[in-house]
């Protein structure tokens, strides 16, 4: 079989009993949708970052909508974030009717540059968007700062960065609002989409419930719009309350993938990923850069390994944001960057030989590069 970044079949064999379990559980309750599961997931899940609340959403993507209209983020507003993302962070933020400011990055750690948020500032900026990319935090204390300053609000993506710590803080605990992604590949994942939104304000938490719940607080009568139809589904609750017990064992998984990595491949003339101060890495991603990057990527397909780059196109070049009016060589290391990192596989049950066959075929092509 092609090796890949990623695969669930492994992990699904080791856990098939407790999955298919949930599933039946599920289906025997006689609730399919905002039963007991979802609501003990919530609450586990806050728990597990030692805030009040947490509200399963559909996916990560509405998540982060509905978390950023939850904390007052609204049309016209500005919120300022990165390009060097996943596209959702900034589908999401253009789904509110916000438009989205960028700024460039940390060229050792692919971070978010917080020292270039203070000029991005306008008096439209509403919201400061850090994204805590590849399974390591931004740096917290500087946007917590600004924010306090220039009265604005914040909302951590943590889609990749379930677990990681900074500064001894978890990801998500950190300002008025994290969301979180379950899409299968993520640190938590389940078996199909779903999402989280977790605060620490009551207020906040309410807003959240009646945005994905059609902007009703009880049946059938509408108090405020914007509403959706974003609920967790429960079946995935279930599996994901499962799953949550073994979170931290996922992390270690994937820590002992990285040293393996670092290990083979450390006197190799790639890059590997850079630990940014105070950070604990969970290594959703394992990103590493090499000029020759599409070079490497296809010589590795004669060894039956298919990689993938996180991510190939900066956002502000997409047509699709054509219309936020960025020009090619405005965020120059971001752009730079784009062009040469790469993913390694990554996942808590790849194999030992497996990761053994791909340090073994890097270590090949970059010798006959
Ligand atoms: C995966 C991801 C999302 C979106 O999550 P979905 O569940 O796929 O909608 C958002 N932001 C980042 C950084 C992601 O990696």
């Amino acid at each position: 079989m092609t090796t890949q970044v990623w695969n669930y079949l492994a992990e699904y064999q080791q856990e098939r009993e407790d999955i298919l379990d949930a599933v039946d559980t599920v289906f025997s309750s006689g609730m399919l949708v905002l039963g007991e599961s979802v609501r003990r997931f919530e609450s586990e899940f806050a728990a597990y970052h030692g805030v009040s609340h947490g509200v399963g959403i559909d996916n990560g993507t509405n998540a982060i909508k509905l978390g950023l209209q939850a904390i007052g983020v609204a049309p016209g507003d500005e919120v300022i974030t990165v390009s060097n993302t996943a596209a959702p962070t900034v589908v999401a933020i253009d789904g509110t009717g916000a438009t989205p400011v960028f700024v460039d990055i940390h060229e050792e750690n692919f971070l978010m540059d917080t020292a270039q948020v203070e000029a991005a500032i306008t008096p439209r900026t509403r919201c400061i968007l850090p994204v805590h990319l590849y399974g390591q935090c931004v740096d917290m204390a500087p946007l917590r700062a600004l924010a306090a300053r220039h009265d604005l609000v914040m909302l951590e993506d943590c889609a990749q960065s379930h677990g990681a710590r900074h500064h001894g803080q978890i990801a998500g605990s950190m300002s008025d609002a994290a969301a979180f992604s379950f899409y299968p590949t993520k640190v938590l994942g389940a078996y199909g989409d779903g999402g989280a939104t977790i605060t620490d304000s009551d207020e906040t938490a309410a807003n959240l419930r009646r945005l994905r719940y059609y902007g009703m607080e009880q049946h059938y009568y509408v108090v405020q719009t914007p509403g959706h139809n974003s609920r967790l589904d429960e079946v995935h609750a279930e599996i994901l309350r499962r799953k949550l017990g073994r979170l931290d064992s996922y992390i270690a998984g994937r820590r002992a993938v990285a040293a393996r990595y670092a290990e083979g491949l450390g006197d190799t003339e790639l890059v590997l990923p850079s630990l940014a101060p105070g950070n604990d890495h969970v290594y959703y991603v394992y990103v590493v850069r090499h000029p020759r990057r599409d070079q490497i990527i296809d010589a590795l397909k004669a060894y039956d390994i298919r990689l993938n780059i996180s991510y190939p196109w900066p956002i502000h070049t997409m047509t699709g944001f054509a219309h936020l009016g960025y020009q090619t060589g405005s965020l120059p290391v971001t752009e730079r960057l784009a062009d040469e990192i790469f993913s390694l596989p990554m996942y808590p049950s790849l194999s030992k030989d497996l990761q053994d066959k791909v340090i073994d075929a890097v270590r090949e092509v970059l010798r006959t590069l």
